[in-house]
């Protein structure tokens, strides 16, 4: 038969997912010989067995009453006994901590013979009235589902009533009486009288609590399996609120919120744990437990010693002090700030209690990325007037904005609002402090632009009605208009009225070389475990970048190179309307006139890269998006047309570019004309691309440079399309000389490419991988719609568990990577493979891609250091 339950003596730390965090945590520190009350730990199986059919699985029980039988023997206490009761806390507590997300029941046992029992030993009479009054309340709610506030006004009117010391124990008496009252109209019974069955219906209400609703949405936003089930804790109770020398508190080994070293916690005394939850009374600081009760205090602190040494770790624990006796309740490795996470790992390591591999585990490039931005002065915040999706962390402030012209004149900070963005929008962007808009999610290309750039964005935020015509967006019946200023939050995704002020970050500014690694403790912490992970790691990490200034910006944060160099975005702003040109070309003749006007641009544009790059490779991708992105919009452009036509006026230009658009238009434009399909479409376009790309390199050897350009062609779907494309590249390289061997190769970024990747690699001397359309065209979901379209209600309701977009899809996409690494390698040995898409910055992904072998992955400059860590973390 199985077995449900287990003495604290008999379990440990190690038995979590059976005894749940603090049923093992109690059963370590009852093994370390610390002061934990008898008790035993129902496990997670019970309550497993139990949620199959909502009963109680066989024998549970009788194993149950076996193992309280030895509480009483070791305690000397009986339950129900009249004379000397034995009183019991019921806790749940499953694998991983939720916190106040289910079920406590104290002072089980208690009956109306019991309570005299408890006044005489305790000789408090008071004392034991009360905890009667607090276990008909509790028991009522937890059980029967009776609002506390039933309770509570009964409580209420009583304390209203009563002298300046409180009630008195007869008026705690009537009260008991009231409450019974209470329980029995609102239960249909009276309050059970038998201690037993007190028990065993508060170990089912504990069990039935692992499906309460707010039990099971924390569960969803934490990513904790549904499936569990929690374990109960039975301990003997020892109470807190037996007058001024009693009292209860928790406490940390270091300052969770800094890591600043020192025992740091609240006291509360004269009161039960559940007083110091429920805010009754302000709480005072242990120093001053240490001078109400310094033997109870150096007992916590050894205590806490041990304990910190033992787990190698900042634990927190629950405890209370019962007459001048202390007890523990409760330990575990405690939460902490990100900032926290960083200084604690770096000191334990410093201690010799854990080893530099190990204080890598212990932190997150998610913390990382946390402590990069800069943040709202919390107790500045206002009430959000509304709320988005946080989808590039920050904190901005600034003047409302809707156009790029009004962010680029503008004097001070700007947040530029926009139903959504397009690549037009880049000039704003880049002038805004932030970016708000009312539509798409965190993959919209608002998202993914202000993330490379390092821009806060809050993005659909659906209550805005954004009209760019009035200059102003309204929110219900508020009116924003352009110049107001407002403030948006990229973490949080709240929008506040007015400028919030914003901190910087330290550990940014030590990022970028303006900050000495000494100059605080968190610096240095980052700074010792970003080198150690840089010495630890076997995947490179380069960046995207397109421009000179995001090279050397990346370089600065540590990158190994540029991974992909998106030249679309260096045809941009002035040079539209060469791009423009090409497009509307009339023959060949005009073709080539218009690419020799892009040539001369685009080659100082990667001298200057491969200069900031110098000694480490760049790869360059040729021109990717679909032309039609470069001229007007289909609609703006026909308006414009009608209205000349309207006025007997000639529409000139436009009706050539109208004609233009209109036979460029595609149903599906990220299905259509782009990638590598645009350079065998468009004669020239990629040979001139080709041949700045070597005249840079060129002019960089002569300058006494060490270029390193590499060449990508993107969405290849097809080896024949990269082997005639490899075959013009090399054309033109064989005509420029002085330029260093440029390898040539291809993006992975189509299933198609991935499933053929053996063939493909015949021809492509590196892979990159570029997860963002190879995650849009495995899934057939839109990218640039995200989580603003239904994948926000597939999120919400589990379906997916997170955006595909952020974190790599391990099962499918995660697949199709293997497999073209595998036989990308097997064509070619050594085949150097990367990866360029969104995902190679984000942490979790990292470290699948280290797994999956990986040689690189390039991220947004900002992530740099993210994925550094990260990578460290993957090799320790
Ligand atoms: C990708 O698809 O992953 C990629 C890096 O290319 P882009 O985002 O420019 O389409
Ligand atoms: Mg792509």
């Amino acid at each position: 038969m199985t077995r449900y339950v287990y003495d604290f003596i008999e379990g440990g730390r190690g038995m979590a997912d059976l005894l749940g965090g603090k049923g093992a945590n109690l059963a370590e520190m009852t093994r370390l010989g610390l002061p934990v009350p008898p008790g035993f730990t129902v496990s997670t199986d019970a309550c497993r067995a139990y949620l199959v059919d909502r009963q109680v699985p066989e024998g549970l029980f009788d194993e149950v009453n076996a193992h309280l039988r030895e509480v009483e023997v070791r305690l000397g206490r009986r339950l129900g006994d009249p004379a000397e009761p034995l009183l019991l806390a019921v806790r749940s507590g499953g694998r991983y901590s939720m916190p106040g997300m289910m079920e406590t029941i104290l002072d089980i046992g208690l009956n109306d013979a019991t309570v005299t029992g408890l006044a005489r030993i305790s000789g408090d009479e008071r004392f034991a009235w009360d905890s009667y009054r607090r276990l008909i309340q509790m028991f009522g709610r937890t059980v029967h589902g009776v609002p506390a506030e039933e309770f509570d006004r009964e409580l209420d009117a009583l304390r209203a009533t009563a002298g300046p010391d409180g009630p008195t124990a007869e008026q705690l008496r009537g009260l008991v009486e009231t409450y019974k009252k209470v329980f029995a109209d609102r239960v249909g019974h009276d309050f059970p009288q038998a201690p037993h069955e007190q028990l065993y219906l508060a170990i089912r209400a504990v069990f039935e609590s692992w499906n309460a609703s707010r039990a099971v949405l924390y569960r969803r936003r934490e990513h904790i399996p549904d499936d569990l089930g929690t374990a109960v804790n039975v301990m003997a109770m020892v109470f807190g609120n037996l007058g001024p020398d009693s009292g209860t508190g928790v406490a940390f080994t270091r300052d969770p919120a800094t890591g600043a070293p020192g025992v740091y916690g609240d006291y509360l005394s004269d009161a039960q744990g559940e007083d110091v939850v429920a805010g009754v009374r302000n709480t005072v600081g242990l120093d001053e437990l240490s001078r109400l009760d310094p033997a109870s205090y150096r007992r916590l602190t050894g205590i806490m010693t041990t304990l910190e040494r033992h787990y190698r770790d900042l634990c927190d624990v629950e405890f209370t002090i019962e007459r001048g006796r202390l007890w523990m309740l409760q330990t575990r490795v405690g939460k902490r700030t990100p900032a926290a996470a960083f200084v604690i790992a770096a000191q334990l390591a410093d201690e010799g209690l854990i080893s530099w591999d190990e204080a890598l585990t212990r932190v997150s490039g998610a913390q990382l990325a946390q402590l990069m931005f800069p943040t709202f002065d919390p107790e500045a915040t206002p009430e959000p007037l509304a709320t988005g999706v946080g989808a590039s962390p920050g904190a901005a402030a600034g003047r409302v904005v809707f156009d790029n012209a009004a962010a680029t004149a503008a004097d001070g900070p700007v947040i530029l609002v926009r139903r959504e963005t397009n690549p037009d929008d880049l000039p704003g962007m880049i002038a805004a402090a932030g970016i708000l808009t009312a539509r798409g999610g965190k993959t919209s290309h608002a998202a993914v632009v202000a993330r490379g750039m390092g821009r806060t964005c809050v993005c659909g935020a659906e209550a805005l009605e954004i009209d760019p015509e009035r200059g102003e967006f309204r929110v219900g019946d508020r009116t924003v208009r352009a110049g107001d200023l407002i403030s948006i939050d990229g973490s949080s995704g709240r929008i506040y009225l007015g400028e919030v002020p914003v901190r910087p970050s330290p550990v940014t500014r030590y990022l970028a070389g303006d900050l000495a690694p000494q100059s605080d403790r968190l610096v240095s912490a980052v700074d010792r475990l970003l080198r150690h992970a840089d010495s630890v790691r076997q995947l490179g990490v380069r960046a995207n970048a397109d421009t000179p200034d995001d090279a050397s910006r990346a370089r600065t944060l540590g990158a190994d190179g540029v991974g992909l160099c998106r030249t679309e975005h260096m045809f941009l702003g002035a040079r539209r309307a060469l791009v423009e040109r090409l497009i509307l070309a009339d023959g060949l003749n005009e073709v080539h006139a218009a690419l020799a006007e892009l040539l001369p641009l685009q080659r100082e544009d990667f001298v200057a890269i491969l200069a900031a790059m110098d000694g480490q490779p760049v790869t360059i991708r040729l021109l990717d998006p679909p032309l039609h992105e470069f001229l007007p919009p289909l609609p703006e452009l026909a308006a414009r047309v009608a209205r000349a036509e309207a006025l007997g006026q000639d529409p000139g230009r436009d009706a050539v570019l109208l004609a233009a658009v209109r036979r460029m238009q595609e149903s599906n434009p990220m299905l259509g004309l782009r990638g590598v399909r645009l350079g065998l479409v468009v004669p020239g376009l990629f040979a001139m691309q080709v041949r700045a790309v070597a005249e840079a390199a060129a002019r960089r050897v002569a300058e006494g440079g060490d270029p390193r350009p590499e060449i990508m062609v993107p969405l290849v779907v097809d080896v024949h399309e990269l082997a005639a494309v490899r075959a013009e590249v090399a054309d033109v390289l064989a005509t420029v000389p002085g330029a260093p061997p440029i390898p040539v190769g291809t993006m992975v970024e189509t299933p198609r490419a991935a499933l053929t990747a053996g063939a493909i690699a015949g021809e492509a001397e590196f892979f990159s991988l570029g997860t963002n359309d190879l995650t849009q065209t495995t899934w057939a979901f839109s990218r640039d719609d995200g989580e603003g379209s239904f994948l926000g209600d597939y999120l919400e309701r589990g379906i997916v568990e997170t955006s595909p977009f952020e974190t790599v899809d391990v099962a499918g996409v995660g697949r199709l990577v293997r497999l073209a690494v595998a036989e990308g390698r097997a064509a070619r040995p050594g085949l150097t493979v990367g990866v360029c898409g969104e995902h190679g910055g984000d942490p979790e992904s990292v470290e699948f891609f280290a797994d999956a072998g990986l040689d690189y992955v390039s991220c947004s400059p900002y992530r740099v250091p993210i994925a550094r860590l990260a990578a460290g973390r993957a090799a320790v």
